[in-house]
């Protein structure tokens, strides 16, 4: 029997002359390497492919012509079905991360399984008939197991490389800081001087790996609590004083209309978050420029807004785009400070998104540029799991 069961019309009815009859477009569809269901408002499967019936562990002929519903899921022996029901209906997934708009089509979800293990990325689509009114959906199953797999062992790799150079590195600084205390002439300490900034960029570089190949590795490890943010960024801008008065920056912090704001959330996390902001804001700065980071709640959602708005060198509009992928150093910013790893902003959009909150931003060249983000304060909108993170 053919995998598809509706009435198709015209070509795929095999009219004569036509390029694809419907014997072909099974075919094809069966052949597809990613997994392909389909099904009508009633949940009635209509196309259920090979690659579906690998990746869901279940025959074709069990569940074509076959309605779902949630109920079906309470009997003893649908817990064959589990991920398939998972899939018709994510709201039962424990651990699912939307790609895409909610309500816009096509809808991308990533859902992952514990047993078995798998990472699925299910791309959603409405069927619709010559009037446009919705006849069904068809599903695109994409299975990223292995994919995720090889990430993670890539990761645990790097994790283990720069976590053994964090011992040696911190035995060169203590040995270069005592040398620095000894009588050297004026030429001999500032060798060492800059021996020791050459040290503290290397333990830099090796943290950032050590943290984006935790985060990839899906563990990183958040502790989330109720906090208020304002003090908490008061203490976070403090650390950044030295530095902004090396740059000749002035920081300002902008609280909001209510004096305090409780949020939830890993300080530690997010502080790695603030501090990147703010030293981006001031390393890209122009001297007697400002920085200002202000908070508010929204008024109409339960979140908070951060920025950290600067006046300084901006990120060219061709660049935005890339702002918080790996390794992105924009053109400008390599002119006015040669060292950089270029991770910071990618690890903090994982420890935002982690949150389930936003981060973006708005930039001009040579005005400057304003870094936003959100934060929940509904613990619901927290994502339940850490999830691995791959660039979109
Ligand atoms: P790094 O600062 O180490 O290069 P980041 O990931 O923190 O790495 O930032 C990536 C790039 O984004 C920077 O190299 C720079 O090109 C750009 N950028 C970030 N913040 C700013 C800013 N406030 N002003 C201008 N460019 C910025």
């Amino acid at each position: 029997m053919s995998i598809f069961s509706w009435g198709a019309k015209g070509a795929a009815e095999g009219t004569p002359g036509s390029l694809l009859d419907q014997k072909h477009l099974s075919q094809i569809v069966d052949d597809l390497r990613d997994g392909v269901v389909a099904y009508d408002q009633n949940y009635k499967i209509l196309v259920f492919n090979r690659a579906a019936e690998q990746i869901l562990g279940l025959k074709a002929s069990e569940v074509v012509g076959q309605s779902f519903t949630l109920k079906i899921r309470e009997g003893g022996s649908t817990a064959r079905f589990r991920i398939l029901l998972t899939l018709l209906f994510p709201a039962l997934a424990q651990m699912i991360v939307r790609r895409s708009e909610p309500g816009a089509y096509p809808q991308v979800v990533d859902i992952s399984f514990e047993e078995p293990p798998l990472e699925l990325r299910v791309t959603t689509n409405k069927m619709t008939d010559a009037q446009g009114k919705v006849i069904g959906f068809v599903k695109l199953i994409h299975d990223r197991t292995r994919e995720l797999t090889l990430l993670r062992s890539k990761s645990e790799f790097i994790a283990i490389a720069s976590h053994q150079l964090r011992t040696p590195l911190s035995g060169l600084n203590w040995a270069l800081e005592g040398l620095k205390n000894e009588s050297l002439s004026g030429s001999e300490k500032e060798l060492v001087v800059q021996a020791i900034a050459a040290v503290n960029r290397l333990r830099k570089i090796s943290e950032d790996l050590l943290d984006v190949a935790k985060i990839e590795e899906g563990k990183f490890g958040y502790n989330f609590q109720e906090f208020d943010i304002v003090p908490f960024l008061e203490n976070t801008l403090a650390q950044a004083k030295s530095v902004a008065s090396q740059y000749r920056v002035r920081v300002f912090l902008e609280p909001p209309k209510e004096g305090s704001l409780t949020t939830i959330g890993d300080p530690q996390k997010l502080s790695l978050v603030i501090a990147n902001l703010t030293d981006n804001a001031i390393k890209y700065n122009i001297p007697n420029g400002e920085v200002i980071v202000s908070v508010e709640r929204l008024k109409d959602k339960p979140f908070i807004h951060v920025s950290v708005r600067d006046t300084g060198i901006g990120i060219p509009p061709e660049e935005l785009k890339k702002a918080f992928t790996k390794f992105f150093r924009a053109a400008n910013a390599v002119k006015v400070a040669v060292e950089g790893t270029g991770l910071g902003l990618y690890i903090a959009k994982n420890i935002i998104r982690r949150h389930g909150g936003e981060i973006w931003v708005e930039s001009t060249p040579n005005r400057g540029s304003t870094f936003h983000f959100t934060l929940p304060t509904n613990p619901t909108l927290i994502p339940a799991k850490e999830y691995v993170y791959e660039e979109d």
